[in-house]
């Protein structure tokens, strides 16, 4: 066999090589086949190794079970086969509990901060998840407080900040402030935004990319304009939606990534589809913009929404009939999480998000520290700005997985990892996981014909890296 990917070195290490018994061989459950013209291309989603088969190797996987021969020992040694009595379930979990723990007990500068200028916001979406939280700004010597937390914890390394709400930009003061302290104190930073876009201006804008180094935004939309208006119910007058789609021109053309999150529900499913036409005609010659979609949270909100099972996978199945739609006019679409996106190859994995990643930190408006963007409604914690520190027990609920009953028959199982106390995780229907190898195998087979131009230039085989990324 030819390998095309290598085994990531962080499991390959623990994991070590299968030691050769004289028994009946089997394959591994957690395998993905991918067809490419020169032969049969195998993926082991618990190491991230892709091979290529030769013909031989591939009969032999028509002849299993079956003892091992000289020709299947290689096969064996990198976990692609496995004796019939393996047991994968618990091979994953465990190896998945002992990587967490490795995880838990580095002590890695913080790079990675959600921060909460406000809590406001100048919008009334009835679908707010936020709708019991309360409402305050950070004062000005919380957002010292904030910028040297920053400045002594980023530890010279270049700190990530995402402003969050609320929506951010009504503690715009508060970012400007915490910006210049940064400066001041000479910590290098970057940031993003989660962000309705309405009170952006070309000033703005200006100063965004010149003071608070934004490099991308995220914005809303829920439909076109009569829709856009009535859903998010603004506290002001005029066409909001005709200024938030200015905006959205105005960041695109100083180079921000701007992409837009719509979120779909029974309400606004045809429209969204006008939508798209529309942010096509616009905005489609922009590199740095792109449109990602998702169906909208049960039982969260001013006015819940609430939807039966049977609701549930229709709406999963016209979200992803929506991200065809994006990609037909020729826009950077996909249903969000996509693993298209990142081009991430599927793989053991112990992390799900932030609440996973012992360098990352969320701070609320009044200086208080959470480890997910959900914050507790009273903004209340054990930790903060000022000191205290987060619970273990709270710490170690985060790694605490949960599964759907399909998960362990899944190919994908040892790369699917959800807490959880996750309130925005998503059911994963069968249709969810049947696009998700779908796009595990482009993902594969595009990596595949990258190996082949770069044998074709004398380059060597990478490693599947993403867990020490
Ligand atoms: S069923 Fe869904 S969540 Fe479960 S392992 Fe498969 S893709 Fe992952
Ligand atoms: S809501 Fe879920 S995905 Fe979001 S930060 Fe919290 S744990 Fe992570």
């Amino acid at each position: 066999m030819e390998t095309i990917v290598n085994a990531n070195g962080t499991v390959r290490n623990i994991i070590g090589e299968q030691t050769i018994k004289d028994v009946e061989y089997r394959l591994l459950k957690y395998t993905l086949e991918i067809e490419v013209e020169e032969g049969l291309l195998l993926d082991n989603v618990i190491t991230g190794q892709i091979v290529l088969l030769t013909e031989e190797e591939r009969s032999i996987l028509h002849l299993l079970p079956r003892k091992p021969d000289g020709k299947m020992n290689q096969l064996i040694s990198d976990y692609f086969l496995v004796p019939e009595d393996f047991n994968e379930d618990e091979f994953v979990r465990g190896y998945r509990s002992i990587l967490q723990r490795v995880e838990r007990n580095k002590d890695k500068p913080i790079t990675k901060y959600i921060l909460f200028p406000t809590t406001n916001c100048n919008a009334r979406c009835f679908y707010c998840f936020e709708s019991g939280l309360e409402r305050i700004n950070m004062d000005e010597a919380t957002a010292k407080k904030v910028a040297q937390y920053i400045r002594d914890n980023a530890k010279g390394k270049q700190a990530e900040i995402s402003w969050f709400g609320g929506e951010p930009t009504v503690g715009m003061k508060c970012i400007d402030y915490i910006c210049r302290l940064l400066k001041q104190y000479g910590v290098n930073y970057a940031s993003g935004m989660v962000s309705n876009g309405y009170l952006f201006s070309e000033e703005v804008v200006n100063k965004a990319v010149k003071e608070w180094n934004l490099k991308s935004i995220q914005i809303t939309l829920d439909g076109t304009e009569e829709i856009y208006n009535k859903t998010k119910n603004y506290i002001v007058h005029g066409n909001a939606y005709e200024r938030v789609m200015n905006n959205i021109g105005l960041l695109l053309d100083a180079g921000v990534g701007v992409t837009i999150l719509l979120n779909l529900d029974y309400h606004n499913c045809d429209d969204l589809f006008n939508l798209i036409d529309e942010l096509a005609l616009r905005f489609k010659r922009y590199k740095n913009f792109r449109v990602s979609s998702h169906v909208l949270f049960n039982d969260e909100g001013f006015e819940k929404v609430h939807h039966t099972v049977q609701q549930e996978e229709e709406l999963a199945e016209l979200n992803y009939r929506l991200a065809d739609y994006m990609k037909k006019v020729g826009l950077n679409g996909q249903v969000l999480g996509d693993v298209r996106y990142k081009k991430s190859l599927p793989m053991l994995r112990y992390a799900h998000c932030m609440v996973n990643d012992s360098g990352a930190i969320v701070i609320a408006p009044n200086g208080n520290l959470f480890k997910c963007e959900h914050i507790e409604n009273d903004l209340m914690s054990t930790a903060s700005v000022d000191g205290g520190s987060l619970g273990q027990a709270e710490l170690e609920e985060w790694f605490v997985g949960d599964e759907e009953e399909q998960c362990s028959e899944c190919s994908l199982f040892p790369s699917c990892f959800v807490p959880r106390k996750c309130i925005d995780h998503a059911k994963c229907y069968p249709i969810d996981a049947e696009k998700k190898k779908e796009g595990y195998k482009d993902n594969i087979s595009e990596c595949y014909r990258d190996y082949l131009r770069k044998r074709s230039e004398g380059v060597e085989s990478q490693t599947n890296s993403q867990l020490e990324e």
